[in-house]
């Protein structure tokens, strides 16, 4: 029998690379980002391993893109992960860089999510998760817009699971911490950032939590890690 399908954003590196990875074992991964080389090399990773892959090459801030990728997949799983942070003063922040932030960031969950949801609401089965960032809920300098569109990611994805827990779907936001990716500009390389790894492990791990109807939050690693969901 084949393998539910799990559709994972930002999958070319980093946070999401880890997530395709770890999720193989269970699931037939879609792997979304524009570096098409990047998604080849996770495919060939995921298929020495034994799983099974798909390379999705997408901008999810081109909503033709996202409907021409995703509509048709009928996914189990959702992991809305790509992310971008331009983390500089306020002044020096130009419009664009403002702008993209908030389409990658935040507009992108409007058309990759309602590419996904149809088919889970249908099956009543399902389960969205969204990678937020500590940010989200404690502001930092430089941050005026990246934490803003975290907090914007927290404030949609607790309304879309209250508005979804009678129908069968989970929806969880991670918040990590520093993570030691390529992300940002520079503070991911501190020695006390977590892994990518860790950040997979956390998603295996709420997709695994059972009995949660409400907004949950609980500390994960040392408090680095603030995770909250609902699920029957
Ligand atoms: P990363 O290593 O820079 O990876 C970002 C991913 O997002 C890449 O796969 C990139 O793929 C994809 N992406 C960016 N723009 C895209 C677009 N327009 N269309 C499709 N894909 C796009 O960053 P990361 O550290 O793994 O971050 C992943 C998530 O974790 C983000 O949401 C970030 O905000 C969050 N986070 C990170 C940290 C941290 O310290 N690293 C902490 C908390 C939360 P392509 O460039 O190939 O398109």
């Amino acid at each position: 029998m084949s393998k539910p399908i799990a559709v994972v954003t930002g999958a070319s590196r980093g946070i999401g690379r880890a997530i395709a990875l770890r999720l193989a074992a269970e699931f037939e991964i879609a792997a979304v980002a524009r570096s098409r080389e990047e998604l080849a090399a996770l495919q060939r990773d995921v298929e020495t391993a034994g799983g099974e892959c798909r390379g999705l090459v997408a901008d999810i801030t081109d909503p033709d893109a996202v409907e021409r990728t995703l509509s048709g997949i009928d996914a189990q799983v959702l992991v809305n992960n790509a992310g971008v942070g331009a983390i500089k003063p306020f002044l020096e922040l130009t419009r664009d860089e403002w702008r993209h932030m908030v389409d990658v960031n935040f507009n992108a969950l409007f058309d990759v999510t309602r590419a996904v949801l149809p088919p889970m609401l249908a099956r009543k089965s399902g389960h969205i998760v969204v990678i937020g960032s500590i940010s989200g809920r404690s502001a930092f300098v430089g941050g005026t817009c990246y934490a803003a569109t975290k907090a914007a990611v927290n404030a949609f994805t607790e309304s879309l699971m209250l508005e979804l827990r009678d129908s069968g779907i989970k929806v969880s936001v991670i918040n990590p911490g520093s993570v030691a990716t390529g992300f940002g500009s520079g503070w991911s390389a501190k020695s006390w950032a977590l892994s990518a790894d860790a950040v997979a492990d956390a998603v295996a791990q709420i997709m695994k939590a059972r009995g949660f109807r409400t907004v949950a939050h609980y500390p994960v690693l040392g408090g680095l890690m603030a995770i909250h969901h609902a699920s029957k």
